[in-house]
């Protein structure tokens, strides 16, 4: 078994973003800027801007983090983000998901300029995506396609079972995996939570993707030997430790790793695939806006 370090990986992703940053730097331009909006005190939602914002340092991107109470209204937050299309000093930005109940996330998604759109929401960018059009990718599909690019791991005519359809994870990874492209030309199967006799599928996966948001899902009884597993899942348990939870995957990593041939840990593993990917995207805005690409 194999583990798929996506700590490792991230880092030499960013070792070479920095360096091409430093290029530009030498050229006399000026860094690139990730913009994030953050709407109200969800705490996971803060540590996701905060280690956002620590990868921006590590690579030597400006960044900037707009933190709007609960209460903002959705014409307000529309309002940024109509300012933020049209700052030339912000190559991309980024809307903080889940929005408090009464904005309309949607709405909101639709309102960024597909140019400035990194995490790859825009229905325009999900769109090019679907057509295996240049896009920005969404960045946990993005990282997750990277892993298995970086390890060579052969998808081409694989049965990939894909668990959970959400659009930032499911569905574009599903769309990713089943292009005629490499990574790509997989048989993809997706699962969801009406899907009756999930293993009778996952046995008889390849590959299997988990992003469902159900700690401990896959088991190793559902998991065929040699396959290679990718856990998306994050899931904060409460936990006698200093912050009172630990996070946990969607796979019971200790029973389904030895049946594996590659598996991700969690963390350590997607996670910091998805936000490297973030950075690349941003720096994808940042070449477009100077005609580098
Ligand atoms: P989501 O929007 O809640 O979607 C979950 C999907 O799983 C849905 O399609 C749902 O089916 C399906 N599902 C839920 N319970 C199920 C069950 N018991 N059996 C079968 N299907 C079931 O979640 P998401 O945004 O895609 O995220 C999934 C997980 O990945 C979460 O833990 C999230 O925190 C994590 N995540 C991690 C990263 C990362 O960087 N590592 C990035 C994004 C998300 P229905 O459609 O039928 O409801």
């Amino acid at each position: 078994m194999i583990l798929l370090d996506g700590k490792a990986t991230s880092a030499s992703l960013q070792a070479q973003i920095a360096a091409e940053v430093d290029f530009f730097l030498d050229k006399g331009w000026r860094r690139p800027h990730l913009t994030a909006i953050l709407v109200g005190d969800d705490g996971a939602s803060q540590t996701y801007v905060a280690n956002k914002e620590r990868s921006c340092k590590k690579v030597g991107f400006d960044s900037t983090v707009l933190r709007l109470p609960a209460s903002t209204t959705e014409e307000e937050l529309l309002n940024e983000v109509k300012r933020l299309n049209r700052d030339d000093s912000v190559d991309g930005f980024i809307i903080q998901l889940p929005l408090p109940k009464h904005i309309d996330e949607q709405k909101v998604i639709e309102a960024v300029s597909p140019s400035k759109d990194v995490d790859g929401f825009h229905p325009e960018n999900v769109g090019r995506l679907c057509l295996g059009l240049d896009t920005f990718i969404s960045a946990t599909p993005y990282g997750i396609i990277t892993l298995l690019e970086e390890y060579g791991i052969e998808t081409r005519g694989k049965h990939c079972v894909v668990l959970g359809r959400s659009n930032i994870v499911g569905r574009p990874i599903a769309n990713l995996l089943s292009a005629k492209a490499r990574p790509g030309d997989c048989t993809v199967t997706i699962c969801h939570s009406r899907t009756q006799n999930i293993e009778e599928y996952t046995r008889s996966a390849d590959i299997i993707i988990a992003a469902l948001g159900v700690p401990g899902f896959v088991k190793a009884d559902m998991v065929k030997e040699g396959a290679v597993v990718i856990d998306v899942g994050i899931t904060r348990v409460p936990a006698e430790t200093e912050k009172g939870y630990r996070i946990m995957g969607d796979v019971d990593f200790d029973a389904v790793a030895p049946k594996c041939s590659y598996i991700t840990p969690v963390p350590g593993g997607v996670g910091p695939m998805t936000i490297v990917s973030l950075m690349r995207n941003t720096l994808k805005a940042y070449k477009a806006k100077h005609n580098l690409a």
